[in-house]
């Protein structure tokens, strides 16, 4: 399959290509170029898109969400975490079936695709079946966005497996995920307070064995903080460190409450941070340090968080959350620029020959983003997710003019609406 984009304002490092063409080929970026493309050449490809008024960018990537939770927005009501968690997330958890499951996460893929993603983390909490995992193994695939499982779990507290449950499912589930596929696997151990050293150690290094990576919340509020230090000793990034689960395998999502020497030794050994900054204002959780991050050359990325505590998976909006929290907080209109921000939602991906063709159009001549001065200003401050007009994930289109490709919108909308009604009944939660 053969694809030409034309008339695209395109996305390179530090520059934008007013009115390029980009060439695609088997799923792969062949050409870019400023030029426009004549007849002869246009005719030539399978698959000609437009892209008058666009801008086209390498694809957003959704850094952390909880698929089930997309039957759970709307429902934090002033709460703040570990309240919310045990009063409204743990029951309807606990209560969600095998095909609720499977139309949470189609909800919630529809939403990331609707909105510009074509990479997805979703920290997987629902794990009591097997069939629930697969449930969103399958969604994905269906759907067709790079997305990783990361595979919930906890050893220690009042919802838990044994270790050598956890250790099993895992090592079973890299056997079926493959590294070369759409849709892969991770560890996702929920937080240091609720997982041991010892099995946390294990599972990290099952990750690195398959070449996966461990993906955990990591001091979301003070009082976690407090936590992790009465019982060990040390701030949670120290601790990760000392038990040797701190490397460029580890994902920590929120880092809102870490000190000086915590960003210093993110840096140091190269973890990824995932920012959610509407999810942590949601909560009232407090506003990550990013741009003391950044000075460390901490390697950052945004996520939206689970649509309970978001409650969208919007990534424009998060650009723009994460931009006006940092400016706000610390006192400073440069704390943060708006290339930062875009560039930290694209997870620094860029569009180049022989790069995998993920890649997104956004519509930009709308009232509410014309007239365009600056594209990194407008995509970050003025877009919004109903804006993207086409998603390509490895060369094929899963949104086409607004529409998803693979999955009947109204359809899906209406299964799902009727699916809450009776989990909000069997969860005993009114509203
Ligand atoms: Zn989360």
């Amino acid at each position: 399959m053969k694809t030409i984009i034309y008339n695209a304002q395109i996305k390179q490092p530090n520059q934008w290509i007013n009115n390029g063409c980009i060439q695609i080929e088997d799923g792969f970026i062949l050409a870019i170029s400023s030029q426009t493309p004549d007849e002869k050449l246009i005719s030539s490809f399978d698959q000609v898109i437009d892209a008058k008024g666009m801008a086209l960018l390498p694809g957003l990537v959704n850094g952390h969400t909880h698929f089930s939770q997309t039957f759970m927005r709307g429902l934090a009501g002033g709460r703040p975490l570990l309240q919310w968690l045990k009063e409204l997330i743990w029951p309807l958890q606990a209560e969600i079936s095998v095909q609720e499951m499977q139309l949470a996460a189609l909800l919630g893929l529809a939403e990331n695709v609707r909105c510009g993603v074509t990479e997805v983390v979703n920290h997987h909490k629902i794990t009591r079946s097997r069939q629930h995992t697969l449930a969103v193994k399958e969604a994905a695939e269906k759907i067709g966005i790079r997305t990783t499982i990361a595979r919930a779990w906890a050893n220690k507290g009042k919802i838990n497996e044994t270790d050598q449950q956890i250790m099993e499912e895992l090592e079973e589930w890299y056997t079926v995920f493959h590294s070369d596929a759409l849709t892969k696997f991770a560890s996702g151990p929920l937080t240091p307070w609720r997982c041991s050293a010892e099995l946390l150690q294990k599972t990290h290094q099952l990750s690195l064995n398959h070449n996966s990576f461990t993906h955990i919340h990591v001091s979301e509020t003070a009082e976690e903080v407090q936590m992790t230090v009465e019982e060990t000793g040390m701030r949670p990034v120290h601790w990760l460190d000392q038990i040797g689960v701190l490397d460029d395998h580890t994902q920590v999502v929120h880092a809102v409450w870490v000190d000086d020497s915590e960003i210093e030794l993110l840096a140091k050994k190269k973890a990824t941070v995932v920012h959610c900054p509407v999810s942590n204002a949601v909560l009232g959780s407090g506003v990550a340090p990013v741009r003391k991050m950044l000075n460390q050359d901490v390697n950052l990325r945004l996520g939206t968080d689970g649509p309970a505590s978001n409650d969208t998976q919007d990534c424009f909006e998060n650009m723009k959350m994460a931009l006006c929290l940092a400016r706000a907080t610390f006192l400073d209109a440069n704390n943060l620029s708006n290339q930062h921000v875009l560039d930290m939602a694209v997870n620094h991906q860029t569009l180049s020959i022989g790069a995998k063709a993920d890649l997104i159009l956004v519509k930009m001549n709308n009232l509410h983003s014309a007239p365009v001065h600056d594209l990194d200003s407008a995509l970050t401050l003025c877009s919004r997710g109903d804006d993207v007009d086409t998603v390509m994930v490895e060369g094929k289109i899963v949104l086409q003019n607004g529409k998803l490709t693979t999955i009947d919108e109204e359809v899906l909308l209406k299964e799902c609406n009727l699916a809450i009604n009776s989990l909000r009944k069997r969860a005993g939660i009114s509203i």
